[in-house]
């Protein structure tokens, strides 16, 4: 293909030394004559700091044509064809899908964020996440959550977004990579299984407790879905300093086989220290627990719940509305508890996280985002 090009030579385009506009008359080898409009890059002018877009004006007479060129559904296509035009970006009319950590770890919270596109607006925004419902809150620039990734597999994670545009309902879907992480082990052998004859197996009224107490946690972290966000800094650890004394994730394997997976992260304190929110919040439980102890949940809202137990005094009340690094109670043994110490445990639409993955974190939401309506 030749180019007959009025204004000037293509040799220049995409070349980093300035702006300009201009009209092309081109004729390729078949002497059909078309017009580009370009906005590009020219000598003597600083380059501009926007990126170069490019648009084809094509004669609706010669749309029908019966060339190739004329056939391709993408109108930047033949530029690839050119001799020396590296490809323009294409003007977005995309929604952007943003996530952080970019390889988030098994077990960990992720931010989530949609950027409406220029031009027309979505509607009924809908994202899951690893197979789970993100609840979504909007701001300026588009949609805001948390997402998770779940403890037991690592790899790739779909992020799905659907939406209506204009009427018309449209689907994106893009694969987040995780990191993988290794979770440890406490291998324990002995003769007999252990715990096979404890109190909860031979005392039916401590049973039926248990599992009522299971269900009034589970019933009200469900309802902490599609709750408004309530942080506005960056989550700190609950204890100072932060010392680990027992992982997130640890397997506890009896002669073999896993018994238990310790699914929150143990800080070491000594009997009566401060328990501080390490984010603003709403007590959703404030109570003693067979297992749990003293024990309180806070709804940070978008579906995160964050859990504090084995404590020996409360602070707090249910309904409460606490600040970042508020006193939620003091630290003891009480539940199933050998020596004082936190316990501290983490969901997101109820699948567990690791609550260290949740130091630092933030979402950019005016406080009191609410969530968008229907976004299940
Ligand atoms: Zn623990």
């Amino acid at each position: 293909m030749e180019w007959d090009s009025g204004g000037g030579s293509m040799r220049g385009w995409g070349s980093p030394m300035g702006r300009w506009t201009a009209t092309w008359n081109v004729r390729c080898a078949s002497a059909w004559t078309f017009t580009v409009f370009a906005l590009g890059a020219c000598a003597g002018i600083p380059a501009p700091p926007d990126p170069i877009s490019l648009e084809i004006a094509r004669p609706e007479s010669l749309a029908r044509g019966p060339s190739p060129l004329w056939a391709s559904s993408d109108p930047y296509r033949w530029w690839t064809a050119a001799p020396v035009a590296p490809r323009p970006p294409l003007p977005s009319a995309e929604p952007i899908i943003e996530w952080s950590p970019q390889r988030p770890s098994q077990a960990f919270a992720v931010r989530l964020r949609i950027r409406q596109p220029a031009g027309a607006a979505l509607e009924d925004v809908r994202v899951r996440f690893a197979g789970e419902h993100v609840s979504l809150a909007r701001d300026a620039a588009g949609w805001i959550g948390v997402g998770s990734l779940p403890l037991d597999s690592a790899g790739f994670f779909p992020l799905e977004l659907e939406f209506r545009r204009k009427g018309i309902a449209e689907s994106r879907l893009v694969v987040v990579r995780s990191s993988e992480r290794i979770y440890p082990s406490s291998r324990i052998r002995i003769g007999a299984r252990p715990g096979a004859a404890t109190a909860a197996e031979v005392n039916p009224e401590l049973d039926a407790r248990i599992a009522r107490e299971r269900e009034t946690i589970q019933t009200a972290i469900r309802t902490s879905v599609d709750t408004e966000w309530v942080p506005d800094e960056p989550f700190r650890w609950p204890r100072q300093p932060p010392i680990k004394t027992s992982p997130f994730g640890q397997r506890r394997i009896f002669n073999g086989s896993v018994q238990s997976r310790h699914m929150g992260l143990d800080l070491r304190a000594r009997r009566g220290n401060p328990i501080m929110a390490p984010a603003a919040g709403r007590v959703i439980l404030a109570d003693r627990f067979v297992y749990q102890g003293n024990a309180v949940y806070l709804d940070h809202g978008l579906g995160l719940v964050t859990a504090y137990f084995h404590m020996s005094r409360l602070e707090v009340e249910v309904g409460d509305l606490v600040r970042p690094g508020q006193v939620l109670g003091r630290s003891g043994s009480t539940g199933r508890s050998t020596a004082p110490h936190l316990h501290w445990s983490a969901s997101v639409n109820g699948r567990s996280i690791d609550p260290e993955s949740l130091v630092g974190f933030s979402i950019d939401l005016p406080r009191g985002a609410v969530p968008v309506v229907g976004s299940r």
